[in-house]
């Protein structure tokens, strides 16, 4: 449990507090990215925009993740942020990529999209598995002090066989980070929540987001 003040305590306490809006209509990101932000800058306060959603139709992670942060920005006046994101497979040429979300149809289902890679891979051996989860952040702050600022975060590992664990969102119960011990390797399906923020894609865009947010 950490003993840093919540954004309200802090304001009470005195100090000022800001508001960032995140664009997003991810609960799980919501709850990432409020965690992350909570551990180095108590004095920003992460509000879920709910504002009219921009069609992404960007090829790139940083594209996507710079529309949505503008629109954000534009439609409350204030800083927002927006994270895009998704799994890279190298056999597949870095697909699923920015149709993650999508890769097995419009319906966005979690379990499709796995279940579908899952079965395109499945006669690709194991050191073939090789694959990242990419989270690029965009940053725009609006008015007279405009800028935009895009950061990157990856996360090395590869696919398992067969899903594991019911934690975490999306692709997490196939996939395998790098770095753990041998024999005793999980799926991020299997990690608690505290260790995925330690270590994911968005922590890591996250850490190259931080010094951005302390100069608002
Ligand atoms: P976005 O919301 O357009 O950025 O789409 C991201 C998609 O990538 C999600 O719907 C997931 O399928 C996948 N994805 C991104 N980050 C994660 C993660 O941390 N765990 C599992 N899947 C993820």
């Amino acid at each position: 449990m950490d003993l840093l003040p919540t954004p309200d305590e802090f304001a009470v306490a005195g100090h000022p507090t800001r508001s960032v809006v995140l664009a997003t209509h991810n609960a799980h990101k919501v709850t990432e990215f409020q965690a992350l932000i909570a551990q180095t800058r108590p004095d920003i306060v992460v509000l879920a925009y709910d504002g009219p959603e921009p069609v992404e139709d960007g090829v790139t992670f940083a594209e996507n993740a710079l529309i949505k942060a503008r629109t954000a920005a534009a439609h409350t006046g204030l800083p927002a942020f927006a994270d895009d994101s998704g799994i890279c497979v190298d056999v597949l040429g870095g697909a699923p990529g920015i149709f993650s979300a999508y890769w097995a149809g419009h319906a966005k289902d979690a379990a499709a999209n796995l279940a579908l890679l899952l079965d395109q891979l499945s006669d690709v051996d194991d050191p073939h598995r090789t694959a990242q989860f990419v989270s690029t952040i965009a940053l725009v702050v609006p008015g007279e002090a405009s800028d935009e600022r895009v950061v990157e975060g990856r996360w090395p590992g590869r696919l398992a066989r067969a899903a594991s664990g019911g934690s975490g969102f999306g692709y997490d119960p196939i996939f395998i980070p790098d770095g753990q011990p041998e024999g005793a390797e999980r799926t991020v399906g299997e990690w608690s929540a505290e260790e995925k923020n330690d270590a994911s894609h968005r922590a890591r865009a996250f850490e190259a987001l931080a010094p951005l947010l302390a100069q608002l």
